[in-house]
């Protein structure tokens, strides 16, 4: 899934090119619409090597016949695929990045016979109708959808990024830079073999300007770019009650519960609004009055954001939306201690567990952030250990909590007048 969370947006006007005529364009939306669907007919779960390799000949294909150079880079997991169309040494360079591996699918989970073979659909009363596929000779509809694997994310920006290139050949363009593509295989598993591939091949990679096709559209339709990600690092946090769980009609009001515990810790943690109280762990975050202008020039939509994700009221970390993103994120990803619904029981948990996640900007550095956390869970009187405890600790502490951390993915962030 998407990882990438916006920094700062620019919404662009869509009239980007004056060349183009509106039925060249329509053209060539049906192309691209036909392409995807022959590119999604391909499964790519990233945990199947023979479907990653499939992908990988359709890609070489399509990229030469766009007269790019291509070449397959080996690394420890899946090979990556990557082109380039080289005009002049001089000119400046752009490396676009994009995925073509998607996750691993359900078919009972999907409305549609198949995840992998694309259903074109359009919405009537608040449901989606299927459309047949003759309808594509006539007048395109924009509103109409794309059902299938991959098809938004990132399947279909790599096919629009073929076709933006055959358009600009059409017309003549000429392409003022250089031209690196490099697509991701193992971007759904964490592109764990990434960094490294990187590192080996920085000569072959080298470029002026990185552009990562791959994120939400923005609710207005509109072109979007995003000038940063925020990074990220986790924390699992468990406190402990007995060593094993024990009848709450036996030990209730004694033995002390780790479920309650845990959820003082968490909720001393932020105020009702949702803003951390921790302490200096907003610190350095500020907006001049350039940037605030900038964030506020996104045409957000609150009413639809708000409908979409059926809340009544944000939390306020923020005084609006794209404000609230410029800070780090205090977040429970996860919580569990003993069993729910109907297997609910009586008992008095051994241990809960909450999972967190934090959410980095450029002024926030993740381990120091960790530190606050710890620092504001030892005031609270926590033995705070990174292993299991001992049966010897259990019972020289009272309160005791393990907190294992996680590896910190730093933020990035452009200039906007790069
Ligand atoms: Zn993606």
């Amino acid at each position: 899934m998407m990882k990438i969370l916006l920094s700062i947006v620019i919404i662009f006007n869509t009239a980007i090119c004056i060349s183009q005529t509106e039925n060249q364009i329509e053209d060539q939306v049906r192309k691209s619409i036909l392409e995807l669907k022959e590119f999604i007919a391909i499964p790519n779960d990233a945990l199947e090597i023979n479907d990653i390799n499939k992908n990988i000949v359709w890609l070489d294909n399509k990229f030469k016949s766009r007269g790019f150079s291509t070449t397959i880079i080996q690394t420890e997991g899946s090979p990556l695929f990557y082109a380039e169309i080289i005009r002049k040494e001089k000119l400046p360079t752009i490396l676009f990045y994009m995925h073509f591996d998607g996750q691993s699918v359900d078919n009972a989970k999907w409305n549609q016979e198949d995840p992998y073979k694309i259903v074109l659909k359009r919405k009537v009363d608040n449901n989606w109708q299927d459309l047949d596929w003759s309808i594509l000779n006539g007048k395109i509809d924009l509103n109409w959808r794309l059902f299938g694997r991959s098809t938004s994310d990132d399947k279909g920006p790599i096919v629009m990024f073929l076709n933006a290139i055959d358009l600009l050949k059409k017309n003549k363009e000429k392409i003022p830079f250089n031209i690196k593509v490099i697509l991701d295989s193992e971007e759904e598993k964490s592109s764990k073999p990434l960094p490294k591939a990187v590192r080996d091949n920085h000569e072959l990679l080298k470029a002026d300007f990185l552009i990562i096709n791959d994120g939400p559209v923005h609710h207005s339709n509109k072109p979007t770019l995003v000038f940063g990600c925020r990074g990220v690092t986790t924390l699992s946090i468990t406190t402990f009650g007995p060593i094993k769980p024990q009848h709450s009609g036996h030990y209730g009001n004694y033995a002390p519960n780790p479920g309650f515990r845990l959820a003082k810790v968490l909720s001393s943690m932020k105020d009702e609004n949702g803003k951390v109280i921790i302490d200096r762990f907003y610190k350095g975050i500020e907006f001049d009055m350039a940037t605030q202008k900038i964030l506020k020039a996104v045409p957000d939509d609150i009413a639809t954001i708000h409908k979409n994700l059926a809340i009544n009221k944000p939390e306020t970390v923020g005084s609006y939306y794209q404000e609230a993103l410029q800070f780090p994120s205090l977040n429970i990803r996860g919580l569990s201690s003993g069993w729910t619904g109907a297997k609910a029981r009586t008992i008095v948990p051994d241990r809960a567990i909450a999972e967190i996640d934090i959410r980095l900007v450029l002024e926030t550095d993740g381990n120091s952030l960790k530190k606050l956390v710890k620092d504001h869970i030892k005031k609270q009187g926590y033995f705070i250990i990174d292993r299991e405890p001992t049966i010897e600790e259990r019972l020289k502490y009272d309160k005791i909590i393990m907190i294992k951390e996680g590896s910190v993915t730093n933020p990035f962030r452009t200039d906007l007048n790069n």
